[in-house]
């Protein structure tokens, strides 16, 4: 098994979650590039959104993401970041996303 978020997701790293149900887990980045940062990703491998097809699943996803953020308390604001392969950086080939918050973020798009 050498997956690190399938380790984290079946207990065998211990990890502390802030959310967890049968399908979504949610702890705190190892390496936090904000105040709040959590990592939301399925309890199943997937190794990106690219290969994502559960359309349930997506959707359990994104709604754990805002339930961390509401519970984070960042009703200031908080971004959402699914680096997805090679080209975004992708450094864990298991499905995550990033809710980031807790300080201003700057803006990542212009125009
Ligand atoms: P990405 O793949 O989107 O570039 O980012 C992977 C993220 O996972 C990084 O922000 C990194 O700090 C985090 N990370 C990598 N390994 C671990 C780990 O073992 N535990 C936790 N909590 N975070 C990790
Ligand atoms: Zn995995």
């Amino acid at each position: 098994m050498a997956c690190t978020f399938c380790q984290i997701a079946n207990g065998s790293i211990p990890s502390k979650f802030v959310h967890s149900d049968e399908r979504v887990i949610a702890f705190r980045d190892i390496r936090p590039q904000a105040p709040t940062h959590i990592l939301v990703c399925p309890r199943q491998h997937v190794d990106s959104l690219w290969e994502l097809e559960d359309e349930l699943l997506a959707g359990q996803l994104l709604s754990v993401c805002a339930r961390v953020a509401r519970e984070a308390g960042l009703e200031q604001g908080w971004r959402l970041i699914a680096n997805t392969r090679e080209h975004a950086g992708q450094e864990v080939q298991h499905l995550h996303l990033h809710v980031l918050g807790g300080r201003p973020l700057g803006r990542m798009l212009s125009g």
